[in-house]
């Protein structure tokens, strides 16, 4: 073809799209994309692997980091091999205060010092966090010396963050942050890291949530029954399930949960999910497990998750169907079903 004739098509072309724009614009949004950029698994040879979870969100029109990793310069030279601006970010996501997800802030920020950080608000944490200075008790008896702020203490005391000049919100509970874009707050009751706060993040899409979790620590069936407060289909779950050290019966009883309790169509799981977990999700889902590790990217697309039937997962045979249906059938392993009863109990009142 000349090159007039491939100007005129050009042309023709760029006419076809000016007209076409607004539909477009409004009928196709972009499927979006998760790529992980911190793991301590994978196959990009351009990827450092290191413990610690990071991914790149984007996402109904929004492009949101999530999570920064374990060492700053590794996030850094993982940023940089997969050419990611961090300028052209819309806002941070912090999941929790363990260092393996936040260690990378100090790069995000020398890029992008004024950047929306989302963080979980505790009390006295590193985020920053505030009370209401009534939280503590008086003694009008005392002379002002004595008193804390002479006894005219501000309405509301102010707690400090680690970042003093960063642009962080925190977030006591579960909010929409934007249309669709939701942060599930819930805090851990583990031993080890009982009372600590986290955060993941729930993107309602036509085709069900899609939910990314840092570390699951308050329990990932837990995180994915708030998610269905949103919307009862569950698209897909990345991130770490932290069932690293979780022996078999556990692990089977968070498969049956996911797979069978709240029919969670498609898995990436990575980070702390540890490999065992990796097998028994990968046995439960076959083709609907994605494939996660360090540098992968996953597609939203509208493909996404024809394996098998909406809504159903592939079939499981023999003795792993046996021993899911008995975890199954065990009563309400995970108090979902009472706590769903008390719910519609609450909402007639
Ligand atoms: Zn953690
Ligand atoms: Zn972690």
């Amino acid at each position: 073809m000349g090159l007039r004739i491939n100007l005129f098509f050009a042309a023709t072309l760029a006419g076809a799209a000016v007209l076409a724009a607004p539909t477009r614009i409004a009928a196709a949004e972009p499927a979006g994309q998760i790529t992980i950029l911190y793991d301590a698994f994978g196959t990009d040879a351009a990827m450092k692997k290191d413990w610690g979870f990071s991914a790149l969100v984007e996402i109904s029109g929004k492009r949101i980091l999530f999570d920064t990793g374990n060492d700053p310069d590794i996030f850094a030279a993982n940023i940089k091999a997969k050419h990611i601006d961090l300028t052209s970010i819309d806002f941070v996501v912090l999941s929790h205060r363990h260092s393996d997800h936040m260690a990378g802030l100090n790069h995000v920020l020398s890029v992008n010092p004024t950047v929306k950080i989302y963080a979980p608000k505790e009390g006295f944490g590193i985020y920053g966090s505030s009370l209401p200075s009534s939280f503590y008790r008086k003694d009008e008896s005392l002379p002002p010396e004595m008193r804390y702020y002479d006894g005219k203490p501000p309405e509301v005391m102010k707690f400090g963050t680690a970042w003093q000049r960063a642009n962080i919100e925190p977030i006591d509970k579960t909010t929409e942050i934007a249309p669709g874009i939701t942060l599930i707050a819930l805090v851990s009751d583990a031993p080890g890291t009982k009372e600590l706060k986290e955060l993941s993040l729930a993107v309602n899409t036509a085709d069900g949530v899609v939910l990314v979790v840092g570390c699951a620590h308050p329990g990932i069936e837990k995180i994915v029954e708030a998610a269905t407060a949103i919307n009862p289909r569950i698209r897909l779950i990345a991130g770490g399930f932290h069932l690293v050290v979780a022996p078999d019966e556990v692990i089977a009883k968070a498969v049956s949960a996911l797979k069978d309790t709240f029919k969670v169509e498609n898995i990436a799981p990575g980070h702390c999910t540890g490999e065992p977990t990796f097998a028994a999700l990968k046995k439960a889902y076959g083709d609907r497990y994605r494939y996660a590790g360090v540098g992968t990217s996953l597609p939203l697309g509208p493909g996404m998750g024809t394996g098998g039937r909406r809504g159903e997962g592939p079939a499981i045979e023999g003795d792993d169907l046996a021993s899911y249906r008995k975890l199954a059938q065990r009563e309400d392993p995970f108090g979902i079903l009472k706590a769903r009863k008390l719910r519609s109990g609450l909402s007639h009142l």
